[in-house]
Order: C-alpha cells, then sequence, then structure tokens
C-alpha cells in the first residue's frame, strides 16, 4: 500500500484499486493500493473525502495498514479517490505552522513542546515552560511571521537511526526505526509522519491568540492561515461594530468603555439610594395609614428582596404581622417580631403544598415560592384569612 500523502501532500484525487476488504459491525474496512487519506497522527486528524462517491467514515491505521471505513462497499475493484483538500491544506497550514512557532520556543527560550492538538475550533501547543510573558510571545509571533516573509523551503525526507542522532533535531527519534525527517530551511528539523506545505509563504501567517498555565506548562492557542485570516474578519466586524455603537475610533474603544463602567457604577450607587428612599416612603405610607397590627399586600411592581427590605424595615418600627407577595417572581413571606401567636413555619409547612408551592422557615418568617401566579394569590388569600382570625 502506496502512502500517496508522503509523496505529495498536495494530491487530493486519484484512482487506485481496492487490494483487500474486511467487515465489521456492518461497516467495511477498505484497504486501497495507494492513499492519499492521512490516518490521525502526532496530533494531525484523519482526512474526510469519498470513495467511488461514498463517504469515508472514519480512517485506522493498525500494523502499518490504513483502513478506510465505509457504511457500504463500492461496486468496482478500481475506484476514484478524492479527498476534501480544502481540510487537508488548513491542517497542512496549521501543522508546520506549529513546527515554526515550537522552533522558536525551543531555540529562544529553550522551551519544549510536550503536546500538540489540532482540533476543529482551536490549535495549541503546550510548552514545558511554566511561565511565558506577553513579552516572549510578541517575540516569538514577530519571529515566526518573520520566517513565513522569507518563504523558507519546507522538505521531508528520511534517516536511520544514526543519521538521525548526527542531525541536531529538536527532538529525539522516538524509535531505533528509520525515520521521517521535516525540515525547514535554517529554522527547525524534527521526526513528524504528518503532511507540510511546501514553502513557509503558504503558512500566510501565525497568531498566537492567548497562553493559559496547563500542568506546570503553557497551553499556547494559535491559528495559522485562512483560520486566522477568518479570525481577523470576525474582530474587525466587532470592533468596527464597537466604533459605530460608541461613536469612536479603535484607539478610543477601550477608553470609552473604561468612561461607561465608571459612570454605571456611580448609577447603581444612586439608584441604590434612591431605592432606600422609595422604601422608606413606602414603609412610612403603610404605617400611617394602619390601625391595626396585621399588614397585609399584594405588590405588582417590587420584587421579592424589595418586600422582604420593606417587611424588615415595618418590623423595626413596631409590632406587626406582615403578609406579602411580589407577583414580579410569585414569591410570598409571612413574619411578624415574636409577640404573635401565628407560627409561620408551620403554616407554610402544613398548606402550601397543596397550593402547589415549595417554602417554610422559622416560628417568626417563612418564604414560600410558586410556579403560577393563580396558586401564589390563592395561598396569600388562605393567609390573610388564617391570621386575620388570630
Ligand atoms: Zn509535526
Amino acid at each position: 500500500m502506496k502512502r500517496l500523502f508522503y509523496e505529495d501532500a498536495y494530491i487530493s484525487s486519484w484512482e487506485t484499486y481496492i487490494e483487500n476488504t474486511e467487515t465489521k459491525d456492518g461497516k467495511y474496512y477498505i484497504v486501497l493500493s495507494e492513499t492519499a487519506f492521512y490516518p490521525e497522527a502526532g496530533g494531525q486528524p484523519s482526512d474526510s473525502g469519498t470513495i467511488d462517491g461514498i463517504k469515508v467514515l472514519d480512517l485506522l491505521e493498525k500494523d502499518g495498514i490504513i483502513y478506510h471505513i465505509l457504511d457500504r462497499m463500492p461496486e468496482n475493484k478500481y475506484v476514484k479517490c478524492e479527498i476534501d483538500f480544502q481540510r487537508r491544506f488548513d491542517h497542512m497550514q496549521q501543522h508546520s505552522g506549529q513546527h515554526i512557532l515550537s522552533s522558536i520556543f525551543y531555540n529562544l527560550y529553550n522551551g519544549r513542546t510536550a503536546g500538540f492538538h489540532l482540533g476543529e475550533d482551536y490549535v495549541t501547543i503546550d510548552i514545558a515552560l511554566p511561565e511565558i510573558s506577553n513579552e516572549m510571545i510578541k517575540n516569538v509571533e514577530d519571529k515566526a511571521n518573520e520566517r513565513i516573509y522569507k518563504n523558507l523551503e519546507i522538505k521531508t525526507y528520511i534517516l536511520n537511526y544514526e543519521e538521525a542522532l548526527s542531525h541536531q533535531l529538536r527532538k529525539l527519534p522516538p524509535s531505533k526505526d528509520d525515520i521521517r525527517i521535516v525540515e525547514i530551511e535554517n529554522t527547525d528539523c524534527t521526526p513528524c509522519c504528518g503532511t507540510h506545505v511546501k514553502r513557509t509563504g503558504e503558512i500566510e501567517i501565525i497568531k498566537i491568540l492567548k497562553a493559559e498555565k496547563y500542568k506546570g506548562m503553557t497551553r499556547i492557542y494559535f491559528k495559522c492561515g485562512k483560520r486566522a485570516f477568518c479570525d481577523y474578519q470576525n474582530k474587525h466586524n466587532i470592533v468596527s461594530n464597537l466604533n459605530k455603537i460608541l461613536s469612536c475610533k479603535e484607539d478610543e474603544i477601550l477608553e470609552r468603555l473604561n468612561q461607561k463602567e465608571t459612570l454605571i457604577n456611580e448609577l447603581s450607587v444612586q439608584l441604590k439610594k434612591l431605592k432606600e428612599t422609595l422604601i422608606d416612603l413606602e414603609v412610612s405610607d403603610i404605617i400611617r395609614n394602619t390601625n391595626k397590627n396585621i399588614i397585609c399586600k399584594i405588590y405588582n411592581d417590587k420584587n421579592f428582596d424589595e418586600i422582604q427590605r420593606i417587611a424588615k424595615s415595618i418590623l423595626e418600627k413596631g409590632s406587626y404581622t406582615i403578609l406579602f407577595l411580589s407577583v414580579v417572581d410569585n414569591r410570598i413571606l409571612l413574619c411578624h417580631n415574636g409577640n404573635f401567636s401565628t407560627n409561620c413555619g408551620f403554616i407554610f409547612k402544613e398548606n402550601i403544598k397543596s397550593f402547589n408551592g415549595q417554602g417554610g422557615g422559622g416560628e417568626k418568617q417563612a418564604q414560600g415560592g410558586f410556579k403560577i401566579r393563580e396558586d401564589a394569590i390563592n395561598f396569600y388569600e388562605f393567609l390573610k384569612e388564617k391570621i386575620l382570625k388570630c
């Protein structure tokens, strides 16, 4: 079985014959005489594509054989194969970009790459350094992009173990077998089984997005090529919208947002004070207009926290039993300051379930919540009748 992706990483369609087929769990495991389908290895994901128009569901490499998994057999032994080259080329851009970044972290800061992940959404390398500063990231990013502008050649070749040891490789060969080397002119030389672009110019751009601590190392998130360009387009749209919303230039956005945050904080303080004043007025009004020591009220415009604060303030001014309902959040409060025989928690515990509510409390205070407003109002009326009888 010939691995076409090692002869030429740019082959995207070819014709070949089926060498062997195995079936397992209703799926067909097909071995081709020649394949350009890259099976997941070394951090690079599998290719996708079709064999005679039938979608390749997955690829499996076992004992040096690449199996193409299909859910039906092609009719002919001689088949036309195609890989999704847009996806493959994206993998090539990210993978070659990764080699450049890893080599620069290694050469400048002795930061070895301990992990590489190439996913649909993000690409990462784990650099074996506990701390990487913003300055280091900027430096690596600048140097990596300089390597792209120079449009350096990327070569692949096979060495035996002794030859590999005499080369200045970024990492040691994984075994004593012959080893495939990927060399980026004047930049990097390392064992690798992945597919790469021919010249660094094809990577187009490398942008580091963020760095975060990971198991004593630093995980670097980055994007290369079209991914980085799309990211720039998205971010440019966001910035353009912010320009319009904030009526300012790009370099004024952060200052504007800081000003707005300060204003929001000041307004929040003022709003809090105003709410407290309103509560005081509400409390005075209630006390002035009641000649009983039982106060019942339904609030349409105040949430539970607010009615709780009103109740607390009333109880500080005298002996009352208070029954409040907030229909904003369908919650009920029953409380008094100890001079009444009503056991608030007990009434709730005994009755609230038959009104489809949940809640409870202690002797002097209980609260309950309801999914439906009607249930909350019915329980409120029930409590009102009960406490007025006491
Ligand atoms: Zn590699």
